[in-house]
């Protein structure tokens, strides 16, 4: 049986890493795995249901009974899809950016995060992303890549795609954040 091939790319916010992902991907005919998709969407599902973003017991649940899915266009566009509802634009608003961190702090929500995005990885060939992705999501990866930009470089990048999106934000909070 043949065994499906893992890229993985680990870095900081703003480093780069969804922009070398998803070229890698398309250039090689990989999937995209977005793992900070996964992480938003279940942000947005635990904002819409009210659920306090630190209780780990509910929101581990909620991540088991939660389905989200990752799929590539034919424009090579990320979609995701959350319990079969796309979910692509709003999962990029500032209220989930801003409490994703809630979420994805929570070692058992990761538990059942990291197991989805193994089945993933075991299925397909995929190009991976993610802070965690090389250390703990796919140790084996075939490759592994650290992406790093400069702390203003990075911050800067993050506060012009706030800017793009219409979010209203101040440089040194973007610096701060
Ligand atoms: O990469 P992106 O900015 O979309 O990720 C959103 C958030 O999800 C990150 O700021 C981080 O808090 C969390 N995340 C994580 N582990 C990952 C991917 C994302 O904790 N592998």
């Amino acid at each position: 049986m043949n065994q499906s091939t893992v890229i993985a790319i680990d870095g900081p916010a703003g480093a780069g890493k969804s922009t070398v992902a998803k070229e890698v991907a398309k250039h090689l005919g990989f999937m995209y795995l977005d793992t900070g998709a996964m992480y938003r969407s279940l942000t947005l599902k635990a904002l819409r249901q009210n659920i306090d973003l630190n209780n780990e017991d509910t929101l581990a649940q909620l991540a088991r009974d939660t389905i989200i899915d990752l799929q590539i266009g034919a424009d090579h566009a990320l979609k995701v899809f959350l319990d079969g509802v796309d979910v692509t634009e709003d999962i990029r608003t500032a209220e989930v950016t801003n409490n994703t961190f809630y979420i994805a702090r929570l070692g058992r929500v990761r538990e059942v995060m990291v197991e989805r995005q193994r089945a993933i990885g075991k299925a397909a060939n995929v190009v991976a992303e993610g802070r965690d992705i090389g250390t703990v999501v796919f140790p084996n990866a075939f490759r592994k890549f650290y992406l790093d930009a400069n702390f203003e470089e990075r911050a800067n990048r993050r506060f012009k795609e706030m800017k793009g999106k219409g979010v209203s934000a101040e440089s040194k909070d973007v610096q701060k954040d």
